[in-house]
């Protein structure tokens, strides 16, 4: 099979990653929520309806430091869609994600002249995979395929898998990214305080298992507040001098008011970048709950690092 074209940086992108850590950008799905996304609405739909928004929020993350930004693209995989009722707009969601990642990179990049580096967001399915699950192995990796190969052609630099808690899922994903393109791929995974995925995976299994199947750097995402992930990254550095990820959340959220307050602060956020950076993390930024003012406390003590 013949791969898509590699339009990105793929391979500036893992060079300058061996000699500095990078920050990546916060979240875009609570962000969106701010703009009036309303619970249940997929936030992919943005990228048509609401393009000046989703370029606004990448926009801002660049302002605030994100060497890295991600395509709004989480929820954009084949199952996903179907499930939602708009499979056949998958090639148009991710297709105008990158476009617009790529605009507000573009214009960035004029303007002062640094790298930034597109990543192409891929998230779980959303269903229960297997034998007991409703979606087949094959159905998933079909799903994730038509995904990869929009992603791929659009031009982006690597691949972020995030948020998955099945090892299993999470190994169909890479395989198609692995079969597709070229392009370096990260896969990031969500413990809870319990160290563990919901699914029972350990930091250990998921470093050992998702190297050994060609994944370029692993991770740790969403779920918890940067105390958790710090704990999750620690276990994963003892094992592997490879790339390793961060996306903490801005902590464990909680209702006041009908409102989803995340408690962690730009401050709390910046303590912890200095310890992830004593961890040697390459890639640290924000998941569920973090602003742009997150990010700039995360890349004032990065940059300070260098
Ligand atoms: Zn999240």
């Amino acid at each position: 099979m013949e791969k898509e074209n590699k339009k990105g940086m793929g391979n500036d992108f893992l060079a300058l990653l061996s000699q500095k850590t990078l920050v990546i950008d916060g979240a875009m799905g609570t962000m969106l929520q701010q703009y009036g996304l309303k619970a249940g609405e997929a936030p992919e739909m943005w990228n048509i309806t609401q393009p000046d928004i989703v370029k606004s929020i990448h926009t801002s993350y660049l302002e605030a430091g994100a060497d890295i930004i991600l395509t709004n693209t989480f929820g954009a995989n084949g199952i996903k869609l179907q499930k939602l009722g708009f499979r056949e707009r998958l090639l148009e969601l991710n297709e105008q994600a990158v476009k617009l990642a790529r605009k507000a990179a573009d214009e960035y990049r004029e303007v002062h002249q640094q790298p930034i580096f597109i990543a192409g967001s891929i998230g779980p399915s959303g269903e229960i995979l297997g034998p007991c699950g409703l979606v087949k192995d094959e159905e998933a990796y079909a799903g994730y395929e038509e995904q990869v190969k929009v992603l791929a052609s659009s031009g982006i630099d690597f691949i972020l898998l995030e948020t998955f808690y099945d090892l299993n899922e999470i190994g169909i994903a890479l395989k198609a990214v692995k079969e597709i393109c070229d392009l370096p791929v990260f896969a990031s995974m969500t413990f809870d305080d319990s160290l563990k995925t919901i699914y029972g995976i350990s930091p250990e299994k998921a470093v050992k298992v998702l190297f050994q199947e060609g994944a370029d750097g692993v991770g740790a995402n969403c779920g918890s507040g940067p105390e958790t992930l710090y704990k999750v990254i620690a276990q994963m550095r003892v094992l592997t001098d490879a790339p390793l990820l961060v996306k903490p959340n801005a902590g464990i959220p909680y209702i006041d008011n009908n409102r989803i307050i995340y408690p962690a602060t730009p401050q709390e956020m910046a303590e912890y970048t200095e310890k992830f950076i004593q961890l040697r993390v390459n890639i640290i930024g924000g998941c569920c709950g973090t602003t742009p003012e997150h990010i700039r406390a995360i890349a004032g003590k990065v940059k300070k690092s260098v």
